[in-house]
């Protein structure tokens, strides 16, 4: 019995890293119904005065789980709770791990001293940094699909997120009938995340190039050198998941402009940590919307509106596909570039207001897609330019 408690107390490690609720929640569910779980009928119920078992818990901890899992689903909600969340894990773990001992194997966990310490609070304290430290390295892999894919465009942020709720609660199902199984693919999955993490700072790394005239390592999409300024000679293309193209750079100017829509500095291609449009570079000082300005930048945007908004008529004969690809292509190309520089979470309801708006022009794209498109695409790219414009005059006010 202390057994498969341990495995249940390492087995939850990996759960309560990725939600806070809803591992909480599939266990309460458990412990008041176990007769419903195949084969755990035999289960020793909690003791009397366990408080997760009872019906209010249950209901609140449902709501929590729900509301969790649509959060997720938000960047900005993410972004709200990430930090707070890497130690409100932690803590949910211990309450939920210390109704999940029943008597009897607490008995036997008190027997076991294990130098001097209570075996039991060994167990649960190495499990809560087990539980924070999964969490923190969960941020981080997040914050780093977010880097790739900012605005959640090819909708990675989605279905990582999915692809959380669905381990969570197979996870649980698994490590109810078969604990150490879930440890080990858990284990296993971490280690794929970690080591595809350390490969792409590492690729990164081994892109970067000396600089002639000094010997600084720079990015390969790097105009000047962030240490001395000298001019790079040979200027790599950037692609739209902000990666190394083999091509080289042929307009300078059209390839700074194509830096700052990426929020790269279009001296020498660092990421912009802040939104900001008048801002410092932090790696090279270079004033950012300086040269090219503001102006160059709208009168580039403008050229692609202009391009994107003529081939989403075209592409509109095609039903519903037609409109989707646009749509991506608009969002990518016209809209990302503004949004880049506007402040997260301040956009959330807009957020919601254009999903709807999508949704109804999709609707009407289905069958005049070539009409329905341009409109969708002119109508959204002048609000973000809009917006754009607004804190481009307000920030050189300051
Ligand atoms: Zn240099
Ligand atoms: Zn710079």
């Amino acid at each position: 019995m202390s057994v498969a408690q341990i495995v249940t107390i390492l087995g939850s490690i990996p759960l309560f890293s990725m939600r806070t609720f809803l591992p909480a929640f599939l266990a309460a569910i458990f412990l008041t119904y176990p007769e419903y779980f195949p084969g755990m009928g035999d289960i020793a119920p909690p003791s009397e005065g366990t408080f997760i078992t009872r019906n209010w818990v249950l209901v609140v901890l449902g709501i929590l789980s729900i509301l969790e899992i649509i959060g997720d689903k938000s960047a900005d909600i993410r972004n709200l709770v990430k930090n707070a969340e890497t130690y409100l894990k932690p803590l949910i773990f211990l309450v939920i791990n210390l109704n999940l001992l029943d008597e009897a194997s607490v008995e036997v966990l008190e027997e076991m001293q294990w130098a001097a310490f209570d075996l039991k609070w060994v167990l649960l304290g190495f499990g809560m940094l087990m539980v924070h430290w999964l969490a923190s390295l969960r941020r981080d892999f997040i914050s780093f699909l977010e880097d790739i894919d900012e605005d959640d465009n090819f909708y990675m942020g989605r279905i990582g997120s999915w692809m959380e709720d669905s381990l969570v609660i197979f996870g649980f199902f698994l490590l109810v009938w078969a604990g150490i199984v879930m440890v080990t693919v858990y284990g296993l999955a971490i280690a794929i995340f970690v080591v595809l993490q350390k490969r792409y700072v590492r690729k990164l790394e081994k892109q970067k190039t000396p600089c002639p005239s000094c010997g600084n390592l720079n990015l390969p999409f790097a105009v000047n050198c962030y240490h001395c300024k000298a001019l790079q000679p040979n200027i790599h293309k950037i692609g739209i998941f902000g990666q190394r193209k083999s091509a080289l750079v042929e307009d300078v100017r059209q390839h700074q402009l194509k830096l700052l829509s990426h929020r790269k500095c279009p001296s020498c291609g660092s990421k912009l940590e802040s939104p900001a449009i008048h801002q410092k570079c932090n790696s090279c000082g270079n004033l950012i919307f300086q040269d090219p300005g503001v102006n160059d930048y709208l009168k580039y945007q403008d050229r692609k509106f202009y391009k994107i908004s003529g081939l989403s008529f075209i592409l509109g004969f095609i039903p519903v596909v037609g409109f989707v690809i646009s749509a991506v292509m608009a969002n990518v190309y016209l809209f990302s570039p503004y949004r880049r520089y506007l402040p997260k979470g301040t956009s959330f309801f807009t957020k919601l207001w254009i999903k709807f708006f999508t949704f109804m022009f999709f609707l009407l794209g289905v069958a005049l897609g070539f009409i329905a498109a341009p409109i969708y695409i002119i109508l959204r790219y002048f609000v973000w330019k809009k917006k754009f414009t607004a804190r481009a005059e307000r920030g050189s006010a300051i």
